[in-house]
């Protein structure tokens, strides 16, 4: 996001063009799955707390409901664009198939910065973005959830307003919800909990002792906090992440060698993720530059902030120690990226399988929402670890069987199921 040149949607094609080629698909199938079937682009007034008016550009894409209706979040940043949506989309439709959920792939969007709106002007954008698309999403058709900087009170303003507009409580409409309000317990903790149950497998197939490594995360948003939580409690010791600070305009890596307390960490984080660099100091944190997350000595690479992070600049940084790349955010390696690490034989459990249990525990919160019956969390966290590892072992196996990368192992084994979707209902 941060470099103009870089084009995810071109990114997210090439991928797809690589895994089609991969599977010998056919020219029509390749042709309807490399762009999405439906794309909305619309502006949003908002009535600012000042009285003035300001309008928002907003975005919502469904790239594929083959499988089902179309799922994926909204994210409020100040660099989105049309093309990041668009990438976001395909990859949710990836990602819904390789967890093998019946929904299919969607991302939606608003260019703005939640750091500069009240809560008031962010209850009227939200209401906003509901108010534009009414009739072009719902439970039925296209169901969104939180991302990058939105969160439970986003969606339930958006789910407030599509049932005002709609006369009716629908409350399978959205999910991350907040818990008693057709919320799903584990919700919150499934994204980064997801990525580690992934980690987990991967080390015990290469025969490593969690307790007895190190790992370094970038990011200390939702899915990062959680992975860093599960990591912790499997044994593991974290010893370094990176976060934005908003008032400085750029981001840091907070060492700590002997590892941190996640707990502490919290303390002097606000809700955005950004640590506190001085206290972080007096917490014993050495504070290094963005990328130093990236060089870290460790058995472990958490990249779990935004795309385009681990490229063919960044990726001779990485140390000779690591052996995995467990990916939390959403298209964090190129292409570039990815040759080097083939080359290296570093394990990469790519993004759309690794951060694949957030929208696993938004099936759930749907499947609880319309049956309005409520499971427990440790109903709920056991089912995301089933569908997380069974994902999981399945694509390994397949890397493993045909001797491939294993992100060409999760797009082959997606792009096939979305593509037999599409040609037995006769539209391919
Ligand atoms: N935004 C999350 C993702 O990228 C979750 C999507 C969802 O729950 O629908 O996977």
């Amino acid at each position: 996001m941060s470099d103009s040149s870089y084009n995810p949607y071109t990114m997210a094609q090439k991928q797809f063009d690589n895994a089609a080629e991969l599977l010998d698909l056919d020219q029509a199938t390749r042709d309807f799955l490399r762009v999405p079937m439906r794309e909305y682009q619309f502006s949003i007034p908002v009535r600012m707390d000042d009285g003035s008016i300001k309008v928002f550009r907003g975005f919502r894409v469904q790239h594929n409901d083959a499988r089902g209706p179309s799922k994926g979040g909204i994210r409020f940043h100040p660099q989105e664009t049309i093309n990041t949506v668009r990438a976001l989309s395909m990859w949710m439709t990836w990602k819904c198939a390789v967890v093998d959920i019946p929904l299919g792939g969607g991302k939606g969007g608003v260019i703005c910065d939640p750091h500069n709106l009240s809560l008031n002007e962010q209850e009227r954008l939200c209401r906003g973005w509901v108010r534009c698309l009414a009739k072009n999403v719902g439970p039925l058709s296209d169901v969104p959830a939180p991302d990058v900087m939105t969160n439970s009170q986003h969606m339930l303003w958006m789910l407030d307003e599509y049932e005002t507009i709609h006369g009716g409580k629908y409350p399978g409409f959205i999910t991350g919800k907040p818990v008693g309000m057709g919320g799903s317990l584990g919700r919150t903790e499934a994204t980064g909990y997801g990525v580690m149950i992934t980690v987990r497998e991967a080390m015990k197939e290469l025969g490593i002792d969690i307790q007895k490594t190190t790992a370094s995360f970038q990011g200390f948003g939702n899915v990062s906090q959680y992975a860093i939580e599960l990591y912790q409690q499997m044994g593991g010791t974290p010893i370094c992440v990176s976060c934005w600070i908003q008032k400085e305009g750029k981001a840091y890596s907070f060492v700590k060698k002997d590892g941190f307390d996640l707990e502490r960490l919290r303390e002097i984080t606000n809700h955005f993720g950004e640590i506190d660099k001085e206290k972080a100091q007096d917490q014993g944190f050495e504070v290094l530059d963005s990328g130093a997350w990236l060089e870290q000595d460790v058995d472990l690479l958490v990249p779990a902030a935004l795309e385009n992070q681990i490229t063919g600049e960044s990726v001779p940084r990485i140390s000779k120690q690591v052996k995995i790349i467990a990916e939390g955010a959403n298209g964090p390696t190129t292409p570039e990226a990815d040759e080097v690490i083939k080359e290296r034989g570093i394990l990469v459990i790519p993004d759309f399988l690794a951060n694949a249990g957030g929208v696993t525990c938004s099936y759930f919160e749907q499947v609880q929402s319309n049956q309005n019956y409520f499971w427990a969390k440790e109903e709920i966290l056991g089912k995301l670890d089933l569908k997380m590892t069974d994902a999981y072992l399945a694509v390994s196996k397949f890397a493993k069987t045909n001797k491939i990368y294993m992100r060409d192992a999760a797009y082959m084994i997606s792009v096939e199921r979305v593509s037999k979707a599409c040609q037995a209902r006769g539209w391919v």
